[in-house]
């Protein structure tokens, strides 16, 4: 049997389930699919153990556009939090407040090194590597080469684990965009002042440097289950536990038949005017009948993946950080997120502490397949190393592993998205595109909700309208450089879009 919806969504995460909740509200037929048999929101989710909550990471709610602050406000009106950030680097037994803190910086590194460390900025400023191409080139340009070896290639390596000379330019124009060396400078000085720094009016806000943000007080996972709850009650379906294995396109009736497997090995099979994609978008084209002529560029998508031990201990001794960077390259660890400072309900009583140790990997290297067991031991030697608490405190520890957490930003992969989605626009027009692995975009939750929003309103005028390439990672719908989603989902206006 088959199940008839207008719109078939796949995947239940932030820009899926924004999808389902802006049509269900305009009386539309919609249904998710999702694989995870046991609850929605995707990366952006909060996993539960033994009353313990925490994150894929951490998760900042923070965007410069205000439909999605809108949105948020809708679908969570009476639960978030406002978090003071804080964050530091752990470097060679040194930490280092993160944004640096000028004096504190100089008192780390000596003087010998700081002097060096300016030197090398000069130097990288009088001689810039011309039309930087690696992350390597870029960061020396902006930051010189030791500050470069210091502050950012240890973790980068780390979390993409290859070379800073095969990572490409992008990430860090998209990373740590309006961030040099002299902003970082005045920011440092002006904290180690004890100034506070509010933008001005107009001023552009720096993400890398934002002093506090809001959090759904029981994580981000509240969210999206507030959003699955109200798809439901405005008519739409999710299904989780629904893996969706297959697409045939049916060009003539202009339709799409889905087939999706249960864990249980149950298979199903919807039929739907529009299918909305946040799958990853190696998976999807390989589901994909008629063949796609882009499959070749969508096999060479790479993806970097990551596990998070959460070492439950019952202990007092507490940091104030969120999070803390581990650049020290005598640890696997590449950051240690602290939960309770995430929001207090994170941690069920005032006598534990929650730490998640991040290890960034690839399925099926050492990291991925090793037990829980030697995991758990590799986090707990680890956390003793650093010196944050105390091993033996330890009292229960949870693994979780995270398939395609990072859509890999190598050399070729923007020539090979931009064939895909050329070619899938073209053949399959009833078939959108949405969120991080769904458009292979290094984004955030804002970034996945505004090309959701976008496909929303193509899907209801009955034509691409809006593109959602155009929007950038600060969720702005760009057209030549005049900004805003807000903008464009309000107005009648059709712009045209210039992003590759
Ligand atoms: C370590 C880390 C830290 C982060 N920190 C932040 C932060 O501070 N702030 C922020 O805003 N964002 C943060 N993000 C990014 C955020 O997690 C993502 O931008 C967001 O979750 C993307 O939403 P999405 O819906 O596009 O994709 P996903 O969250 O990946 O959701 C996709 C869903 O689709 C499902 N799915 C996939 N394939 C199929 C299939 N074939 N059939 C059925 N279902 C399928 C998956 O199970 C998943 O539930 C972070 C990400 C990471 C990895």
């Amino acid at each position: 049997m088959s199940h008839y919806t207008e719109t078939l969504v796949i995947g239940g995460g932030p820009a899926g389930l924004t999808a389902a909740y802006l049509l269900a509200k305009e009386g539309r037929s919609v249904t998710v699919l999702e694989r995870d048999p046991v609850q929605v929101g995707g990366i952006s989710r909060t996993v539960s153990h033994n009353g313990f909550l925490f994150d894929i990471g951490g998760h900042r709610f923070f965007s410069k556009s205000k439909a999605v602050v809108d949105l948020w406000d809708e679908l969570l009106p009476n639960d978030f939090i406002e978090r003071p950030r804080l964050s530091r680097i752990f470097y060679k037994g040194k930490y280092y407040a993160y944004p640096l803190k000028a004096f504190e910086a100089l008192r780390n590194l000596g003087l010998i090194e700081s002097i060096a460390c300016v030197g090398s900025y000069l130097l990288a400023r009088a001689r810039p590597i011309p039309e930087p191409k690696t992350f390597h080139q870029w960061v020396r340009n902006r930051f010189g080469e030791r500050l470069f070896s210091i502050f950012f290639k240890t973790y980068t390596e780390k979390v993409w684990g290859m070379s800073c000379d095969a990572i490409s330019a992008d990430w860090a124009a998209q990373r740590i965009n309006g961030l040099d060396l002299g902003a970082a400078i005045r920011d440092a000085l002006v904290r180690s002042l004890g100034l506070t720094k509010r933008p001005r009016a107009g001023e552009p806000v720096i993400k890398t440097l934002i002093q506090s943000f809001r959090y759904p007080r029981r994580g981000p996972g509240m969210m999206w289950e507030a959003a699955a709850e109200k798809v439901v009650a405005k008519g739409g379906r999710i299904v989780l536990d629904r893996g969706v294995d297959g697409l045939r396109y049916d060009a003539r009736a202009n339709l799409w038949t889905v087939t999706a497997l249960s864990g249980a090995g149950i298979r199903e099979t919807y039929t739907a005017r529009n299918v909305i994609s946040s799958a990853p978008l190696r998976e999807l084209v390989a589901s994909i009948t008629p063949t796609p002529i882009s499959t070749f560029n969508a096999r060479a998508l790479q993806y970097r993946d990551f596990l998070t031990v959460a070492l439950i201990a019952r202990t007092d001794r507490d940091f104030p950080d969120n999070w803390i960077y581990i650049h020290d390259p005598s640890v696997q660890v590449g950051r240690v997120q602290n939960f309770r400072s995430w929001s207090p309900e994170m941690v069920p009583d005032a006598g534990h502490t929650c730490l998640g140790l991040e290890y960034f990997c690839f399925e099926g290297d050492g990291l991925w397949t090793a037990s829980d067991a030697d995991l758990v031991a590799l986090a707990k030697r680890e956390i003793g190393q650093i010196g944050l608490i105390d091993p033996d405190d330890v009292v229960d520890a949870c693994v979780v592993r995270q398939p395609k957490a990072y859509p890999v930003y190598d050399e070729d992969y923007k020539a090979h998205v931009d064939t895909i989605r050329r070619d899938l626009e073209h053949a399959y027009p009833t078939l959108h595109l949405v969120g991080r692995n769904g458009m292979h975009k290094y984004n955030n939750q804002d970034h996945a909700m505004m090309t959701a929003m976008l496909t929303v309103q193509n899907i209801l005028a009955g034509t691409r309208r809006f593109d959602p390439w155009c929007v950038n990672e600060d969720a702005e719908y760009t057209e030549a450089g005049v900004s805003g989603a807000q903008d464009a989902l309000g107005s009648e206006r059709l712009v045209p879009c210039r992003a590759a």
